[in-house]
């Protein structure tokens, strides 16, 4: 017997769910549930929320590093487990901690359910591992806060048009947040979390980072694309294509954080340049033999993110995120091209919409790289990114002295 007779969506999807004051999501990361004293701090969070007389939607992640820990042991049975099965298992962490919610919540004397996703209606593609939401249907959301209960929702899992338990990606408990805020017209989505919200770089490169206070869809959609791991790049695009509003903020202090929103007038006058983003490998490949057309319909048919790509005469170069490799390499197997990819780069991106009106900022980063002795390898922009791939070693060195050009510790946004 299936999960999914336990679990079944609803047949009858309501229409286009009214907008209702008053709903609030509240999504809480791995650190901030850690352990049962944390799950009992966030469970009293949540219900001063509902205290305060908002319905209350809370989606929460695993525990601590438990989805790693589900992820090992998997490998430690099979070498290869079936895409379906990882999911059937990963989806695991998130239920423990909902449960564990609820329970605590219970203890304060309040009405909560906890819902996997399948249960709370987050319909998804059937791609294992990656899915896409493509539905959700909020009914039984909708029904238990009608009765004034507080829902938990597992994050990061939503159930397949074909009936199977999938998982969203790694970090995509955030995308289920903001996917519940969009169809229950919650007029934001707060993402509580072990920072203080989004900085000018990282803090542990940069100490003199800062705490952003405001940032642009399409900032926050190049920050997250290019490092910044504060949220997951799909929930960025669903907060903006849904017109969510999303505030980044602490688990464990009242600070605000930083607010995620569409430009305006207050927006544009904000720095020309928001902050600096690094991975510290991102691998490059470099082939011939194939047409663009081709080889990326393969890889975007076997869900790569492909990033840079640079195409001159016949050969193509593109970088791909270094945990994508296996899918890459079996792509360009498969489509019998010569082919070769290098691990020994990172890259480093300047982000700001700022950009868009003010010249030489290209300029300015070339000049800065140069002066530190670090060669650039591969360069890519769009109308809000410079972004250089660099040596690996060398990345640490980039942020710190693209930070300290742009003034960044400084500047008020
Ligand atoms: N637990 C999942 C992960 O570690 C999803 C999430 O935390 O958002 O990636
Ligand atoms: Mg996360």
């Amino acid at each position: 017997m299936t999960a999914t007779e336990y679990e079944a969506v609803p047949a009858v999807a309501p229409a286009a769910s009214p907008a209702r004051a008053g709903t609030i999501v509240m999504k809480f990361g791995g650190t901030s549930v850690g352990d049962p004293d944390k799950i009992r701090a966030v469970a009293r969070r949540i219900a001063g929320a509902r205290e305060r007389g908002s319905r209350v939607v809370a989606v929460l992640s695993a525990m601590g590093q438990t989805t790693d820990e589900l992820v090992a042991l998997a490998h430690r049975v099979s070498a290869r487990p079936k895409p379906r099965e990882l999911d059937m298992l990963i989806s695991v962490g998130e239920r423990i901690s909902c449960a564990l919610a609820a329970m605590a919540i219970h203890d304060l004397g309040l009405e909560a359910i906890s819902l996997t996703g399948s249960q709370a209606g987050i319909v998804t593609d059937t791609v294992h591992g990656r899915a896409k939401i493509v539905d959700v249907r909020a009914r039984r959301i909708h029904e238990a806060l009608d009765r004034g209960q507080i829902v938990l929702v597992a994050g990061f899992q939503g159930v397949s048009t074909n009936y199977d338990i999938t998982t969203l990606g790694r970090g995509g408990s955030d995308t289920t947040a903001v996917a519940i805020a969009a169809a229950l017209g919650a007029e934001s989505c707060d993402i509580y979390t072990d920072v203080d919200g989004v900085f000018t770089a990282d803090p542990r490169l940069v100490p003199a980072a800062r705490k952003l206070t405001r940032l642009t869809y399409d900032e926050m959609l190049e920050l997250a694309a290019s490092g910044a791991r504060v949220l997951q790049l799909r929930s960025v695009e669903f907060a903006r294509n849904h017109h969510v509003t999303l505030h980044v903020r602490s688990t464990f202090t009242d600070a605000e954080g930083t607010w995620i929103r569409e430009e305006d007038e207050q927006m544009l006058e904000k720095a020309i340049i928001s902050g600096v983003t690094h991975t510290t490998e991102e691998t490059v490949y470099r082939l011939e033999g194939i047409s663009a057309a081709a080889l990326f319909t393969a890889l975007a048919e076997a869900s790569v993110n492909v990033d840079t790509i640079i195409q001159t005469s016949a050969e193509i170069v593109f970088s791909a995120p270094a945990e994508e490799r296996p899918e890459v390499e079996s792509v360009l197997e498969r489509l019998g091209v010569r082919w070769s990819a290098r691990d020994d780069l990172g890259k480093v991106s300047l982000i700001g919409a700022g950009m868009k009106s003010h010249p030489g900022i290209a300029a300015k980063t070339f000049a800065t790289l140069d002066a530190e002795g670090i060669p650039v390898q591969v360069v890519t922009t769009s109308p809000i990114k410079i972004a250089c791939h660099v040596p690996s070693e060398l990345v640490g060195r980039a942020v710190r002295a693209l930070h300290e050009a742009f003034e960044l510790e400084t500047v008020v946004d």
